[in-house]
């Protein structure tokens, strides 16, 4: 059966990492075909907490942390450009960010993990570790509980929702073609690319990015490769609306521009694919929040949801060629990176190479020397 659309470049997925290389890609002329799931498909993109955020990240993985810092820097420009060519402003604030810490525990945890990745950018990263008082100096609703926390001038926070809608409004006025209710069940390597065969549909592509979030796991296996990414749960409490209080980023809670805060969110690794909420996390989670900000005791929630991290062994991006013209492209923190794939991984997609210089966010990371049988290991 001949492919019933051509395409130079088909990206497969619909969640915010596809739109914003697939955005880039029309950008630089490119003809692209998003091809997505149905409506009911688990996505990352619509329940996240919406922070751009560096402070923390890389410490499994060096080259993330100036990675994470170069996307915040241009993410302004982004926001413009969305503001611009859609209409749609997707509130982004980079005023700084703190996280907070309840126990002494977690409060030498944190200032070791901050240690680590400001040491992967020698003298470039700015951040510092707070007691008490200068945590209630910077935000004076923080609960006295509180043991402490690190705050970065980096950090900042939009709205996801408005952001998600802000790149498919800008991908299909760049006349970008999107075939969703398509999951790709096959992918098939031609001398000219690949067929790619979905539930109604046979595409044929000259080069495919998969950006299918934890689908990439059986996309990968469609071409034969071990994509190691995996659910992590994140439950999250929504507020009634309040007037706005503070205006630090934080990672345990935030404003939202509707007037509700968003509180959260859990870590729970053993969630399945599973995106139901349960009471005893959420009682959890709103019994922190009550120690980190007394005054939500007087607050109410009205909703929560679940939501599914896409979490790679490191926790970090993974960037690759996996196959002769067949790009990964899969992250955890797509909000926060959205520009730089909007701008730079498009740009490696449409030249065809991911640089050398990034060969360590590829997949050969994981890939340890298993020990002969009967080697000596000590
Ligand atoms: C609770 C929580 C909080 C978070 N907070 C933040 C935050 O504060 N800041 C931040 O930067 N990030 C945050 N994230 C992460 C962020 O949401 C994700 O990195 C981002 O949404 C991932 O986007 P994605 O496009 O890779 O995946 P998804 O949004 O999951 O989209 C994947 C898409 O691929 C499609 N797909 C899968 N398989 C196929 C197939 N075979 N064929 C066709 N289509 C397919 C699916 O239908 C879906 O549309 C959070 C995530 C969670 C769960």
């Amino acid at each position: 059966m001949p492919p019933r659309y051509e395409t130079e470049i088909a990206v497969i997925g619909g969640g915010t990492v596809a739109l914003s290389v697939a955005v880039g890609l029309l950008r630089l002329g490119r003809k692209v075909t998003v091809i997505d799931e149905h409506d009911g498909a688990i996505r990352a993109s619509r329940g996240n907490f919406g922070l751009v955020w560096v402070q923390g990240k890389g410490d499994m993985l060096p080259a993330y942390t100036p990675w994470s810092m170069a996307a915040v820097e241009i993410w302004p420009d982004l926001a413009e450009w969305l503001q611009d060519f859609t209409g749609i402003d997707v509130a982004l604030e980079q005023p700084g960010g703190l996280y907070l810490c309840r126990s002494e525990a977690d409060l030498a945890a944190r200032a070791k993990k901050m240690a680590t990745v400001a040491g992967h950018v020698k003298g470039a990263y700015s951040y510092s570790m707070l007691d008490n008082r200068q945590l209630r100096e910077v935000v004076p609703q923080i609960g006295p509980e509180v043991a402490g926390g690190s705050y970065s001038p980096y950090d900042g926070q939009a709205d996801p929702l408005r952001l998600f809608h802000a790149l498919h409004r800008a991908y299909a006025k760049l006349g970008g073609r999107y075939l969703p209710g398509a999951g790709v069940q096959r992918i098939e390597a031609t001398a000219r690319g690949y067929i790619l065969e979905t539930t109604h549909d046979r595409i044929s592509a000259e080069r495919i990015v998969l950006a299918g979030g934890l689908g990439n796991a059986a996309l990968g296996r469609m071409l034969g490769v071990d994509i190691p990414v995996t659910p992590v749960r994140g439950q999250i409490l929504v507020t009634e609306r309040v007037p706005k209080v503070f205006h630090t980023v934080m990672e345990q809670a935030r404003h939202m521009p509707d007037g509700t805060m968003i509180i959260g969110g859990s870590w729970e690794e053993d969630s399945g694919h599973d995106t139901a909420t349960s009471h005893a996390v959420t009682r959890r989670i709103a019994s922190d929040a009550m120690a980190f900000f007394p005054f939500l005791k007087e607050v109410n929630i009205v909703r929560s949801w679940g939501a599914l991290r896409i979490i790679s062994p490191d926790a970090s991006p993974i960037y690759d060629e996996v196959a002769p013209s067949a790009f990964l492209v899969t992250c955890h923190s797509g909000i926060s990176l959205a520009a730089v794939h909007l701008e730079t991984v498009a740009d490696w997609v449409h030249k065809g190479a991911i640089p050398a210089d990034m060969a360590d966010f590829g997949l050969a990371r994981f890939r340890r020397d298993v020990p002969q049988q009967g080697a000596i290991t000590p």
